[in-house]
């Protein structure tokens, strides 16, 4: 008796434990990486300042400023 319910909760509660850490690595991979998105600066290929990447938009492989470029 002690062997059928072994082996029905332990798998059950091993693909339970395996969903609740995949999870967790996943948010913590994608935590990292917002926070590495943050910090992530680029140059304007239009008038070389360098700004972060939300404040850019990529233009042929290069970045360019959203708004309010220097040099135009
Ligand atoms: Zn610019």
């Amino acid at each position: 008796m002690n062997f059928i319910v072994v082996g029905v909760i332990a798998p059950l509660a091993y693909f339970l434990l395996r969903l609740v850490i995949k999870s967790l690595v996943q948010n913590f991979i994608l935590n990292l990486n917002r926070k590495s998105n943050v910090a992530e600066v680029k140059e304007c290929q239009n008038c070389g300042v360098f700004k972060p990447v939300k404040e850019l938009k990529k233009v042929n492989d290069s970045f360019q400023c959203l708004d309010k470029c220097s040099n135009e």
